[in-house]
């Protein structure tokens, strides 16, 4: 990869939920306007076209990111953007603007916590989303973990029921350990998940691409802290990583344009080193 043609803006590292399997490590920290612009600034000048939002939750900081939208849509008319949430601070406000902008959004869903009672529930705001939104722009995130497969096949069938024509699968990585028999489930699962979806006309975003692109904390990209740090990609919001420092790029509020990109190299605990390639292994071998 020469140059990334995606920006990511990690809004904030706060969130609403405390998922057991997040290894995003949070704090109060929201990203300000000045970085919010100067980030823009840089990226448009490079010719970027595309911008995800990201956290934590960005939708806790909805009025920012509205905001930032329209300065770079001031910049370059020809943007596009993208929100990952968790989808449940979703209100008629925020419905009204990605519907108006074409914003694209992302929902996460997961197999477990206490409101999970072996079956995913659409909320009545996303139903209707999914009846108005141009196709292509609303996608789900469905994450796996550990002892969840069994509910994987059932739970992507509800989704593709929904009207979900873009479903990220997206098994854990770093935080709950894999162990072999746990793999070899997941594996199955995935196999008649891939299946389905190939029958029903569903992308699956994480096969068939780039490896790194299938974990959701190793996207190579322009990434922006909230603190205005340049990254090549987003796994400097993990939880204790271990990366080199010359991982960092700059920091927006003090660059002139954006530097060299480079790919980011990330050492992890061995255990979850070894956990992680075990795991990318079977995804390696399950056909797009
Ligand atoms: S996984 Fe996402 S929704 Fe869950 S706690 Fe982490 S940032 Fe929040």
């Amino acid at each position: 990869m020469s140059k990334p043609d995606k920006l990511i803006l990690i809004v904030t590292r706060k969130c609403n939920l405390r998922c057991r399997y997040c290894p995003v490590s949070k704090s109060g920290s929201s990203i300000s306007p000045a970085v919010f612009e100067r980030a823009i600034d840089l990226f448009s000048a490079a010719g970027g076209k595309e911008i995800k939002f990201f956290g934590g939750e960005p939708l806790l900081e909805f009025p920012s990111i509205r905001s930032a939208a329209d300065y770079a849509l001031k910049k370059d008319g020809g943007i596009k953007f993208e929100i990952a949430s968790n989808g449940y601070l979703l209100n008629k406000e925020i419905e009204d603007w990605l519907l108006d902008r074409k914003i694209g959004l992302t929902v996460s869903f997961d197999l477990e916590g206490k409101n999970f009672h072996g079956r995913i529930k659409i909320s009545p705001d996303l139903k209707n989303l999914l009846r108005k939104m141009v196709p292509g722009k609303l996608a789900a995130a469905l994450v796996v973990t550990p002892g969840k497969t069994p509910l994987l096949f059932e739970n992507f069938h509800v989704l593709a029921r929904a009207g979900f024509k873009s479903i990220n699968l997206l098994p854990t990585f770093y935080t709950l350990s894999w162990q072999e028999e746990e793999l070899a489930a997941l594996k199955k699962e995935l196999a008649a998940v891939s299946a389905l979806a190939r029958s029903l006309g569903i992308d699956l975003p994480g096969f068939g691409k780039e490896k790194a692109e299938r974990d959701p904390l190793y996207n190579l990209a322009w990434a922006v802290d909230c603190n205005g740090d340049l990254y090549g990609s987003d796994f400097f919001l993990l939880d204790g990583f271990l990366a080199e420092k010359a991982a960092k790029l700059g920091n927006v509020l003090s660059l002139e344009s954006l530097p060299a990109w480079k790919r980011p190299t990330c050492r992890f605990k061995k255990e979850v080193e070894a956990s992680n390639q075990r795991l990318k292994e079977v995804l390696d071998g399950i056909a797009s």
